[in-house]
């Protein structure tokens, strides 16, 4: 079996693993203007040549806290990465931070500003005297040309460890990560492994039972870098996230399998799907497979059970939308009323009280009442939700489709 996911590229032997840590700069992201998403996407590259990022972390642009944070980095992590503050501007402040924390002056460099000045000429623009800025990095550094922007990126030893400053547009971060630093990165490590990604989706189980369920199972995995196991939780769904360090897909499904068989062991049918599954779409697909259709009637969720029922094509017969709560009993009659016009095998009803407003939770917990009509017969079960009452809908409409998953399991 081979069902684990990887990126693309040859795989060769094991070796040891290399941690890196990410440091995104900029004044609007500490401030809260802009989200960092650099940070996520540098992850996810890193993960795709076997480097686990340890620690991210966000500052603002002063020079003095740049340096500090590449320093601390550099004495944890063989390789750091930073994004943003390489502009010309004097509130840019990436190369003279990552100068400082190296200990060495930066200096010019002619061919760098030949490159930008064409880059200009390029788009039709002329040079400001500010750009000349972005010609300097920091001594003994090594340019990393960008042929999509003027911000040139470097990387340079800083207390033996390999730092690497790219641009904060998103757009040149990636294409830059794609086309030169992953590279870079194997051939100076010699890397030949990758991280290897297998999630398993549960519903209908909360977060600390999961956990308790598996304890044993986690923590009888080794310490040794090869496995880790992880939690997600979402609203009305919980990830188990195994990645395995290895060299291919056959190494790591050997990492991964056995680990993932006592999981599944312990959470039985609490498990719906993996990778790339959706609640709605496993129901889907299990009922096209008996060849039943499903129509739903919702109250006071707002249009979440339509939405999620939404991409069930013609397995789903429409969804009856009310907008204020009902009560069970209406509820009920609701979903007989739909079962005998729609024709359908399965009716789901949802219904949320919500307690309180958005504006101003309560602290005593909304009231979900589901209700499913199958073939077997109609029952209905009603749950507390205890979170934030926005969350209420999703909390609803997961528990609802994965009631109707069990119902015709
Ligand atoms: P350039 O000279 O091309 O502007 P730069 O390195 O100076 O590059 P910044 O000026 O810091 O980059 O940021 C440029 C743009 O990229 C801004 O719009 C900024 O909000 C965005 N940006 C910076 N860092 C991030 C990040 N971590 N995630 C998402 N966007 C970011
Ligand atoms: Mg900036």
């Amino acid at each position: 079996m081979s069902n684990v996911r990887h990126d693309a590229g040859e795989p060769a032997a094991p070796t040891i693993p290399v941690t890196a840590e990410i440091v995104t700069i900029g004044d609007e992201l500490v401030l809260g203007e802009s989200l960092d998403t650099n940070g996520r996407d540098l992850a996810r590259a890193l993960r795709t040549i076997g480097v686990a990022v340890t620690r991210q972390t966000t500052v603002g642009d002063a020079v003095e806290g740049v340096a500090a944070v590449i320093r601390e980095a550099a004495a944890r992590a063989r390789i750091v990465v930073t994004t943003g503050g390489l502009g010309p501007t004097f509130d840019d402040p990436t190369r003279e931070a990552a100068a400082l924390a190296a200990g060495v002056p930066t200096v010019f460099q002619p061919d760098l500003w030949a490159s930008i000045t064409t880059m200009f000429e390029r788009f039709g623009r002329v040079p400001t005297d500010n750009n000349r800025a972005q010609a300097f990095v920091p001594f003994g550094a090594h340019v990393i040309p960008n042929p999509v922007g003027t911000a040139p990126a470097f990387a340079l030893d800083v207390r033996g460890a390999c730092v690497i400053c790219l641009p904060g547009v998103p757009r040149e971060m990636r294409y830059l990560t794609e086309h030169a630093v992953l590279a870079l990165l194997v051939a100076r490590f010699g890397l030949t492994e990758r991280l290897w990604l297998r999630t398993l989706h549960c519903a209908g189980i909360g977060e600390s039972a999961l956990d308790a369920a598996i304890h044993d199972v986690v923590t009888a995995v080794p310490q040794d870098g090869t496995l880790a196991v992880g939690l997600a939780a979402h609203l009305g769904v919980v990830d188990v996230r195994l990645t395995a360090r290895a060299a291919n897909a056959a190494e790591a499904d050997g990492r991964i399998a056995p680990v993932e068989a006592a999981i599944r062991e312990r959470l039985g049918d609490a498990v719906f799907g993996a990778d790339d599954d959706t609640l709605p779409g496993v129901v889907a697909a299990a009922l096209a497979a008996r060849g039943w259709r499903i129509a739903g009637v919702e109250a006071g969720v707002g249009g979440a059970l339509a939405a999620a029922l939404a991409g069930a094509g013609d397995v789903c017969a429409g969804v009856e939308v009310v907008t204020d709560t009902l009560s069970a009993a209406a509820l009920e009659a609701a979903v007989a009323a739909a079962r005998r016009s729609r024709a359908v095998e399965v009716v789901v009803g949802v219904s949320l009280r919500r307690a309180g407003d958005p504006a101003h939770p309560s602290p005593e917990a909304g009231r979900i009442d589901v209700c499913l009509a199958t073939p077997h017969g109609t029952t209905t079960t009603t749950l507390a939700h205890a979170g934030h009452p926005d969350s209420g809908p999703s909390r609803a409409v997961a528990a609802a489709v994965d009631g109707v998953r069990r119902a015709i399991g």
